[in-house]
Parts: C-alpha cells; sequence; structure tokens
C-alpha cells in the first residue's frame, strides 16, 4: 500500500513563487518527500518525460512549456500516494479542476483557450497518473541514491 510517486512543480509554479505554498500542501496532508531537486528539462528529456503524448497535437506547445524554465521534481511516499497526490492535484483542465485542488485554487484556463494560442495548459504542476506511470517516472528522474530513507513525525500517526 505503501507507493512512491513522481511530481514536478512546473516552469510556471516555479516563476510564480508558489513552490512553497504547493509544496506545503503534501507536507500537511502526511506524506514524505523522499526526493527533490531543480532540474532545467531538455527536449530529450521532456519526449522521455511526455512519451505519451509525443504524437499528440497539443505536443508542441507541451515541449515548450516544459523547457522554458527550470522545474521542481519531487519523489512523494505514502499510503496509496498514486492517487491520493492525484486528488490533491485536481483535474487536468483548470477550468473544471475542482476548488481546494491545487489547480483549481492556483489557476483558471480551458483547453480551449490554450488550444487557440497553441500552448499548453498551464497547470502548475505533473503528478503521476497510475503506478506504472510512477515506477517509470521515479526512475527516469531520480537515481537510487537520490532518494532518501527517514522517518517523518507522521509516521506514528498517519502511517
Ligand atoms: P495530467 O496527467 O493531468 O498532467 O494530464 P495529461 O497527461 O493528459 O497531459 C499532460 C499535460 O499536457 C497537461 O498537464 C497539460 O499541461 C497539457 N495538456 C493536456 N491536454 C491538453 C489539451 O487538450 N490542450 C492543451 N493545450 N494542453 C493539454
Ligand atoms: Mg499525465
Amino acid at each position: 500500500m505503501i507507493q512512491r510517486t513522481f511530481v514536478a512543480l512546473k516552469p510556471d509554479a516555479v516563476q510564480r513563487g508558489v513552490m512553497g505554498e504547493i509544496i506545503s500542501r503534501f507536507e500537511k496532508a502526511g506524506v514524505k518527500i523522499i526526493g527533490m531537486k531543480m532540474i532545467w528539462v531538455d527536449k530529450e528529456m521532456s519526449q522521455k518525460h511526455y512519451k505519451a503524448h509525443v504524437e499528440k497535437p497539443f505536443y508542441p506547445g507541451l515541449e515548450k512549456m516544459i523547457t522554458e524554465g527550470p522545474v521542481v521534481g519531487m519523489v512523494i511516499e505514502g499510503v496509496n500516494s498514486v492517487e491520493l497526490v492525484r486528488k490533491l492535484v485536481g483535474g487536468t483542465e483548470p477550468k473544471g479542476a475542482a476548488p481546494g485542488t491545487i489547480r483549481g485554487d492556483f489557476a483558471h484556463i480551458s483547453y480551449a483557450y490554450a488550444d487557440e494560442q497553441n500552448k499548453a495548459v498551464k497547470n502548475l504542476i505533473h503528478a503521476s497518473g497510475n503506478k506504472e506511470e510512477a515506477d517509470y517516472e521515479v526512475n527516469l528522474w531520480f537515481s537510487n541514491e537520490e532518494l532518501h530513507s527517514y522517518k517523518t513525525v507522521h509516521e506514528m500517526h498517519v502511517f
């Protein structure tokens, strides 16, 4: 039941200065950040990370967005963390993302608006969509030496 999932604060989150506010939401939920680093993604890394989307019409805009500035990559560990993190992140399209979620609270635009401008929809954060994606992405972004084992105080109450 304890899973690892991959999260990235996209360039818009870094540039808007809301990294801390977003990371706080995960800390409050009691999940454990076991790896974290700032990386400037290049085209090759973008194609590996978004391999499921490379052929899609919105991919050029997506690649431009993810390579436009540094991102903060994290590995988050917790009980059913893949699903839990996606719940905190909210739906992909900010227009419909539920209030209280990261995407619902920090953004508002629609697919139609972003598509009209040939841009990826800016929604601040990436989180692995399922266990298989999480395993692939944790391995793509982090080496074993970059992932840490330690105890949080939450483990007494949450784990
Ligand atoms: P996620 O797993 O919720 O991030 O969503 P996806 O894996 O489906 O898409 C990856 C990213 O591509 C999203 O977070 C958006 O930034 C962008 N994106 C997805 N679908 C669309 C779309 O229809 N139009 C545009 N412009 N961008 C999209
Ligand atoms: Mg996805």
